[in-house]
Order: C-alpha cells, then structure tokens, then sequence
C-alpha cells in the first residue's frame, strides 16, 4: 500500500485511530480526519514518530458541507484519496417508542448519510486512478438488530446495504467496496456499559474476550491491501464469534 493515500473518519480514538495506525504502518499515507482537531493532531504525532506521513482535517460528518470541504482540501493539499475508511459514528441509544426525532436524525446523519457522502466525495478521483479501496465499519447489530438502537441499527444495516450497492456500481473500475462489522470492542463508545451487562455480553462471545480496537484494524489493513482485491461486496465479521 505504499504511499497510497488514507482517509480515516473517526481517527482521534478508538478503532479509527487503530485504523490509522495500522494503514500508516503498511506504508500508507493518512489522513485523519474528525471533529477535534488536537485529538487528531496526537494521533498525527505518533504516526510521523514512527516515521511515517500523516495529515489532519477537521471534519463533521453530520454535515454535507464540511465533508465536501475536508474532501477538498484533502485533495488539494495532500492528493487522490485511495483508500475510505468510513469509521466515525455516534450512538445515541432509546427505546423506539420514545425516541426524538432529533436522536434518530442525528445518528442517521452522522453513521449513514455521512458516509454516503464521504464516498461520493472520492468516487471520481478513485475511477480515475483505476484503484481504490473503501471499508464501512458497520457493526453486529447492523446484521443481528438490538433492542434499544433503533436508530444505529438502521445506520449501521443501511451501510451494508450502501456497501453492496456501490460494490456493483464500481467494480468495473477496480474499485472494492466492503464492510466490516466489528463485534463489542473496549473504546470510549462502549465504556459507558454497566459492569452488569458487560458481564453478561461476555457471556454470549464464544471467543471469551471483547474485541480489541486492533482486532478491527487487521481487518480493515487486510481490505485495503492488494491481496484483497478480489473481494468486494462483502461484511466480514470481527466478533469473537457472537453472531455467526
Ligand atoms: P468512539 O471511540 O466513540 O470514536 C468515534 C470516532 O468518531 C471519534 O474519533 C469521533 O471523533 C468520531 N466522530 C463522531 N462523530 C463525528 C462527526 N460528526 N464527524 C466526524 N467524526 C465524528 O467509537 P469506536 O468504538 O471507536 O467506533 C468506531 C466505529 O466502530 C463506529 O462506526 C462504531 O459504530 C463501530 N463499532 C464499534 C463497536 C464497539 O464496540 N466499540 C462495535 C461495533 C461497531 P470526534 O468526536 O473528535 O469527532
């Protein structure tokens, strides 16, 4: 992957800055990109440590302006993006029956139309170069429903959904287009889980561990390497087994 160009939504944390870590440690170029800039400019400080390039753009992914913004000042200051992780997400948790329209507006922009744009931001410059590479991070409830996250389950099923779609559109043009639906994996998202039911979600993982922001990670270098050019379409699963 060296020197191609990555751009990771939700790099300052979590499975994106894993992400970001492991692509730049391929050989790729990254780019960061998220709502809090100094966040993002630590993670740039730990790539170019290791002697790598990173780059940094703010970016809200709640709003088709500044995504078209970030998208072109990244290709104008650093390049043709090659690979998309679409990785940033929000949860914003409620039984249906009483959820706000704001809630579920909110996690439908951010998860799902979000990174529809995002991917409408590097199509043409990836048909141009004949190669591009881009990952959704979907999640388990995207496939298995969860009571209580109408509004991400819907985001994260329409990604899979998003990702088969523009798989078809773009094979032709060598462009792969894959999800990866990580199961419940120890970042800021999840900390807010009750002791309680975190022991009872360890219960339901045949692997007996939660994920690692790294066990995501491997995945998403493994898609967007050129061994994995012949897979397109498709939802890999990083879940220690609990849904199969
Ligand atoms: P996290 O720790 O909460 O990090 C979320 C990242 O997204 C942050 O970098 C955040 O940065 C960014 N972000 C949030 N809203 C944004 C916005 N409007 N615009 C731009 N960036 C935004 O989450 P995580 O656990 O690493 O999750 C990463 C991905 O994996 C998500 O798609 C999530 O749905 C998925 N996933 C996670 C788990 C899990 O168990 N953790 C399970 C399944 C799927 P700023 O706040 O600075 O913008």
């Amino acid at each position: 992957m060296s020197n191609r160009i990555a751009l990771i939504t939700g790099a300052s944390r979590g499975i994106g800055k894993a992400c970001a870590l492991a692509l730049s440690e391929a050989g790729a170029r990254v780019v960061l990109a998220a709502r809090n800039v100094e966040k993002l400019e630590e993670v740039a400080g730990e790539v170019r440590a290791k002697g790598r390039e990173a780059f940094v753009v703010s970016l809200d992914m709640s709003s088709p302006e500044s995504i078209k913004e970030a998208f072109s000042k990244t290709a104008k200051e650093f390049g043709p993006v090659h690979i998309l992780v679409n990785n940033a997400a929000i949860t914003r948790d409620g039984l249906a029956l009483r959820m706000k329209p704001d809630d579920w507006n909110a996690v439908i922009s951010t998860n799902l139309s979000g990174a529809f744009f995002a991917m409408q931001q590097v199509l043409q410059g990836m048909m141009k170069e004949r190669w591009g590479r881009i990952i959704n991070i979907s999640s388990v409830v995207g496939e298995s429903g969860n009571a209580g996250q109408a509004n991400y389950v819907a985001s994260k099923a329409g990604l899979i959904g998003l990702t088969k779609s523009l798989a078809q559109e773009m094979a032709s043009r060598n462009i792969t287009v894959n999800a990866v639906a990580p199961g419940f994996v120890e970042t800021d998202m999840t900390q807010a889980l009750s002791p309680e039911l975190k022991e009872r979600l360890l219960t339901t993982i045949p692997l007996k561990r939660f994920g690692k922001p790294e066990d995501i990670a491997a995945a998403v270098r493994f898609l967007a390497s050129d061994e994995a050019g012949y897979i397109t379409g498709t939802v890999i699963d990083v879940n220690g087994g609990m849904y199969m």
